[in-house]
C-alpha cells in the first residue's frame, strides 16, 4: 500500500471507526473545515491535517476534539473531501464544486492506511460514510447524506456507494 498520511499525523490512540465526509465547501479547506475533521483532501487530492489531532477524539469529555458527526465523535476519525458546496440530494445536483474521482481515490488510500495504523476492521459499523451513521449506528444525523452520492458515478445508490467504499478499502488492505 502506498503510504499517503505522514506518520506524525497518526499518533497512537484507541480509535474505533472512520467516518467519511465531504465538507460541503470549496476545493480548498477553510479554517472552519480544518477544525471539524482530522484529515482533509483538497481538490487536487492533496492531504491536509485538521487542527485537531486524531488522539483528541479518543475522549471528547474535555470538549477538545474534531466535531464531525453528531453524538458519534468519541473514537471516530473524521476524513473529509473538500467539495460539494451547494449540492442538492434530490434530484441529485453536485453543484459548482463536484467531488472528483481523484479525491475519492485519495480518500480510499487514506482510510486504508488509517485502518492499518489503528487496527480498525472494515465493517458497516467501523468504516462508513456520514450518511450511513443513522442506519448503521442508530445515531440520528438530521438528513446528512455525505458522501453517499458520486458525481462521477451518479447512478450508484447510497447503499452501493457504501459498499464501494468498503470493498475498495479492503482491496488495498489485502496483499496481492
Ligand atoms: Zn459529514
Amino acid at each position: 500500500m502506498q503510504p499517503v498520511i505522514p506518520k506524525s499525523w497518526m499518533m497512537p490512540a484507541k480509535m474505533e471507526r472512520i467516518i467519511c465526509h465531504w465538507t460541503a465547501g470549496g476545493y480548498i479547506p477553510s479554517e472552519n473545515d480544518l477544525s471539524h475533521y482530522h484529515i482533509l483532501i483538497d481538490g487536487d487530492g492533496a492531504l491536509h491535517a485538521g487542527s485537531h489531532v486524531i488522539a483528541d477524539n479518543e475522549s471528547t469529555s474535555d470538549g477538545d476534539y474534531a466535531a464531525h458527526t453528531r453524538g458519534t465523535n468519541t473514537g471516530s476519525i473524521g476524513v473529509s473531501m473538500c467539495c460539494m458546496a451547494g449540492a442538492i440530494d434530490r434530484p441529485f445536483n453536485p453543484g459548482q464544486v463536484p467531488m472528483k474521482q481523484l479525491q475519492w481515490d485519495a480518500m480510499i488510500a487514506a482510510v486504508a492506511q488509517l485502518c492499518q495504523a489503528y487496527s480498525i476492521p472494515v465493517t458497516l459499523q467501523t468504516v462508513l460514510g456520514h450518511g450511513e451513521v443513522e442506519k448503521n449506528l442508530g445515531r440520528p444525523q438530521s438528513g446528512k447524506w455525505d458522501p453517499m452520492m458520486l458525481p462521477f458515478a451518479p447512478k450508484l445508490s447510497p447503499e452501493e456507494v457504501g459498499e464501494k467504499l468498503r470493498s475498495e478499502v479492503r482491496a488495498l488492505l489485502t496483499p496481492p
